[in-house]
C-alpha cells in the first residue's frame, strides 16, 4: 500500500510540473473561469467540441494558478474527455467527484474509468483539499454549458 501512495504522489508531482494542456486555446466554443477562494486556485478553461456528428469533446486548454493538487487534476482531467460526447464526459465528472467525496472508500473498478486521475483518490481524504481537486472538473462543466449555449446556427 505505501508503495501504491508513493506511486500516486509521484503521477501528481509529474503532471503538477508538465500540465498536460495548459495554454488557452484560441478557437473554441466555450470557456470557464473558476476560483477556489479557500487555497486560491483558479483556472480559465477552453473546450472546442468536434460537432460533425454527436458532439465530442476534441480539445481543452486551461491556464491556471494555484497549489500543486489543483494544477495536477488540471492535467491529469485534461487526458481524459477528447473524443468522448458530452454524456460521457459529464459521467466522467459525476465518477470523479464520487471518487472526492468517498473519503477514500471507492472501489477499483470505478477508479479505473478516470484512469491516472484516479492518483488524486487519496486527496478524498483531506476535506479541505478536495475543492483544489475539483476545480478543473468545475471549469469543464462551466465550459461545456457554454459551448451548448454558443451552439451554431446551422445545426439540427
Ligand atoms: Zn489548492
Amino acid at each position: 500500500m505505501a508503495d501504491l501512495e508513493q506511486l500516486y504522489q509521484q503521477v501528481i508531482m509529474d503532471h503538477a510540473r508538465m500540465k498536460h494542456g495548459a495554454g488557452l486555446l484560441a478557437d473554441h466554443d466555450g470557456e470557464s473561469f473558476q476560483v477556489n477562494p479557500t487555497c486560491g486556485d483558479q483556472v480559465r478553461l477552453r473546450v472546442k467540441l468536434d460537432r460533425t456528428c454527436v458532439p465530442t469533446v476534441s480539445d481543452i486548454g486551461w491556464e491556471g494558478q494555484g497549489c500543486s493538487i489543483s494544477q495536477a487534476s488540471l492535467s491529469l482531467m485534461h487526458d481524459l474527455p477528447e473524443g468522448h460526447t458530452l454524456t460521457e464526459v459529464e459521467e466522467l465528472g459525476e465518477l470523479f467527484r464520487e471518487m472526492m467525496h468517498s473519503r477514500g472508500t471507492f472501489p477499483e473498478e470505478k477508479a479505473d474509468r478516470l484512469e491516472d486521475a484516479s492518483a488524486l483518490m487519496g486527496v478524498a481524504r483531506f476535506p479541505a483539499r478536495v475543492k483544489c481537486a475539483l476545480l478543473g472538473w468545475m471549469a469543464l462543466r462551466g465550459a461545456l454549458a457554454q459551448a451548448l449555449v454558443n451552439e451554431p446556427e446551422d445545426t439540427p
